[in-house]
């Protein structure tokens, strides 16, 4: 698992809970720290409803090593990318795995918009580049796109739709474009929701509100926005529009605005609403 972020995190524990062994690498120190934690209270949370045992939470947790050289991973059987989403970061990242695992190695990306294909350009072997996009938060969320690059072999997208199963979670076969399906809808909604907050329309709370008991959504798109993250709201905007070259994706200047002030949502403890630092 490459990234400990909330992503990685996520990904990890459902991959060990699955009884795969994981090893978690983050460049940060403090980012592994968080993410056991995090992984550790998900855990518990499960455990008092019900939804495991004593045995199997620990047995989970004992799967999950951390490390912070590359080389953790030179002989796995499949990595998952759960970095920055930036293309330049990403582009980085593929390249030195290439580099360091196994030739035989898939390489899966939980990219919420960036072309696969352009993943896939940069590693030898390209057929086994995958896209495998987890909704978050992972331990709940059913979905996953699992999205083929132009590369992407038939043996590599059997093999993920599988694990996927076996992840517990239901798979969708998607083709590479800007932001898959599922942020291809979600995020320019959540865009045009922070147009609302920018133009005064109504109040942050107002909003999600509508949206609550309007449409039946069980999280408003601002509550969301902050859940997901601005800088990757934004970051997918930017992806939606460089890849459609359509004006209907620009970013509202809001989420600019914020990403700069560092309001990253439930991350940095502010976002459309403030939250408790952790
Ligand atoms: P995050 O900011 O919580 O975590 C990113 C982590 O990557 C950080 O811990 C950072 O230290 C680490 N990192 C950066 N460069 C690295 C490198 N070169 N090597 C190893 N680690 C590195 O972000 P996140 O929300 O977990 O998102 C990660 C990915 O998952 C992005 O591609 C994002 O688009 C995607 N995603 C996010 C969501 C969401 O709701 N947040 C949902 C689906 C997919």
């Amino acid at each position: 698992m490459l990234g400990a972020g909330q992503m990685g995190s996520g990904i990890a524990q459902v991959c060990a809970a699955a009884g795969f062994p994981v090893v978690l690498r983050d460049l940060d120190p403090a980012a592994l720290d968080r993410a056991r934690t995090t992984i550790e209270s998900s855990l518990d949370r499960l455990l008092a409803k019900g939804r495991t045992t004593r045995e199997d939470r620990d047995a989970t947790l004992a799967r999950v090593a951390s490390a912070t050289a590359l080389e953790a991973l030179a002989e796995v059987d499949l990595v998952i990318e759960a970095v920055t989403e930036s293309l330049t970061v990403k582009r980085a990242i593929f390249t030195e795995v290439s580099a360091v695992c196994r030739a035989d190695a898939i390489l899966a990306s939980n990219t919420s918009s960036i072309s696969l294909t352009r993943l896939a350009a940069v590693v030898a072997h390209p057929g086994r580049v995958i896209g495998m996009h987890f909704m978050n938060p992972v331990p709940l969320m059913p979905l996953v796109e699992v999205i083929r690059a132009r590369q992407t072999s038939t043996p590599t997208f059997d093999t993920i739709e599988a694990l996927t199963r076996a992840l517990g979670k239901t798979p969708v076969d998607v083709k590479n474009s800007p932001g898959f399906v599922a942020n291809r809808v979600l995020i320019p909604m959540i865009n045009e929701a922070a147009f609302c907050v920018h133009e005064g329309l109504a109040s942050a709370e107002s909003i999600d509100t509508v949206m609550k008991l309007g449409m039946n959504h069980p999280m408003g798109p601002l509550a969301l926005a902050d859940l997901i993250g601005i800088d990757t709201v934004l970051a997918i905007m930017e992806v939606l529009l460089d890849g459609f070259n359509d004006s209907k994706y620009r970013p509202c200047p809001l989420l600019i605005e914020m990403v700069d002030a560092g309001h990253l949502g439930r991350k940095s403890g502010q976002g459309f609403f403030s939250y408790p630092v952790k």
